[in-house]
């Protein structure tokens, strides 16, 4: 499969060329480097108080002492502050802004530290090459961003070394010094800023693969239920077409088999349906069917099949259930189809049916032979007057059984 390309990313800033893309990847970062920042905040905050302790050994009490301490304090809530506000505005932190300004606020400690204590110039001027290098390396920020407070930083610390009278030889040494921990500081900043956003780059596009994997899926398991659905069922009445019909027989007899349970078959047919069509018209006619149908799934257990055998036939196979069993559903279901005319286009159109009842015989294990007796029964049904259920008896007799008002 071939890959797009890696959006660019400029050489010197790390971020990506694209304002959308930097956008995005900075949308996603805020969370994470809101927190990573907090935490370097706190830590800056309790180092910068911490080191009061060795201004009091060096200073003891003196107002100097006190004076730095003032500024520590400050300088120390001004970073708890900045940390309080990343937790309500997570935005500022991928932005850069709020950390650089931070960062230039802290260097003038340094400078006025070096006033102060020219004798202990050494010690200030590790401090500083610590800071240049963790402003890049501790403290998220934008690696751009840092290069300037870096400059000042280095720039500012040199200056004041002049001011304080180290020779103006030495300058070119301490400035190289100052800077060696920034520029290090700067690559792997760099280096970082770039495996994040590549890192992100493929795991944006594994998340949309995978989005329209998943969308794939639903659609073609949505395509799947649809073709199983077609393939299986009648699309006028969506009862169980025959083929379906008699995939269902083969599993409930196996069943029966193996229990040794009944297994029975009622077959309908609508009376006179073909005047319903003539009278009415064939829109009628399928609306009756449709409703038919309705009722048939209103009727029997979810177990039960029910089956459009073709025309206006249906066939119900009913598991668990024997002769006598099947014949109390049908009457039940003949009484319900009477009681529940169909309302079409203005007409009222009152219902009857004529259903025949067989039950499996041992031994009879195809579906057509059970279907042939309950048809043959429906056909004694008809021959008798129709609006009927009518029992096919194991010895070949049938018994007719009819609604209530039939
Ligand atoms: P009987 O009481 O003897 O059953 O009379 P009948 O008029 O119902 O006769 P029969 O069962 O033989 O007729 C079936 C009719 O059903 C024939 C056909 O016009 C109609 N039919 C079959 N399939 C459809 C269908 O999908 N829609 C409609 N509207 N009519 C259908
Ligand atoms: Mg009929
Ligand atoms: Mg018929």
């Amino acid at each position: 499969m071939e890959t797009a390309p890696t959006p660019p990313l400029s050489l010197w800033r790390a971020e990506f060329t694209d304002a959308a893309t930097e956008q995005a990847y900075r949308a996603d970062v805020q969370g994470r480097m809101a927190r990573q920042l907090r935490i370097a905040l706190w830590v800056w905050a309790a180092l910068l108080l911490l080191f009061a302790l060795p201004d009091y050994q060096a200073l003891g009490g003196s107002r100097v002492f006190w004076a730095l301490l003032g500024y520590r304090a400050a300088t120390a809530l001004l970073l708890l502050m900045a940390a309080q506000a990343l937790r309500t505005r997570p935005h500022l932190a991928p932005q850069g802004r709020m950390v650089m300004c931070l960062e230039m606020a802290g260097y003038p400690f340094f400078f006025l530290f070096l006033l102060l204590r020219p004798e202990m110039r050494t010690w200030t001027i590790g401090m500083v090459m610590i800071v240049n290098l963790s402003l890049f390396i501790f403290v998220p920020g934008r690696v751009a961003l840092g290069v300037w407070v870096a400059l000042a930083g280095i720039a500012g610390s040199v200056l004041t070394l002049l001011l304080t009278g180290t020779a103006l030889s030495l300058a070119p040494g301490l400035t190289l010094l100052l800077t060696l921990p920034a520029v290090v500081g700067f690559i792997s900043a760099n280096r970082l800023q770039r495996a994040q956003r590549q890192e992100f780059v493929v795991r944006s596009r594994l998340q949309q693969a995978n989005a329209a994997l998943q969308d794939e899926i639903a659609r073609r398991t949505a395509l799947q239920a649809e073709l199983q659905r077609q393939a299986t069922t009648d699309p006028l009445t969506g009862l169980l077409n025959r083929r379906e019909f008699g995939r269902r027989f083969a599993l409930d007899l196996a069943r029966a088999e193996r229990d040794a349970s009944p297994l029975s078959v009622v077959l309908l047919d609508l009376d006179h349906f073909k005047k319903i069509n003539d009278q009415f018209g064939h829109a009628a006619g399928d609306e009756v069917l449709r409703q038919v149908a309705r009722l048939y799934h209103e009727s029997f257990r979810a177990i039960d099949s029910v089956g459009r055998m073709g025309g206006e036939e249906i066939a119900v196979l009913l598991p668990g259930a024997t002769l006598e069993q099947a014949a109390v559903v049908a009457l039940r279901f003949a009484q319900r189809l009477a009681a529940t005319p169909v309302v079409h286009g203005g007409h009222t159109i009152h219902l009857s049916a004529t259903l025949g009842v067989a039950q499996r015989l041992p031994d009879e294990n195809v579906l057509d032979a059970v279907l042939h007796r309950a048809d043959q029964a429906l056909y004694a049904g008809k021959h008798g007057g129709r609006n009927c259920v009518m029992r096919a008896q194991p010895d070949g007799q049938f018994l007719r059984h009819a609604p209530e008002g039939g």
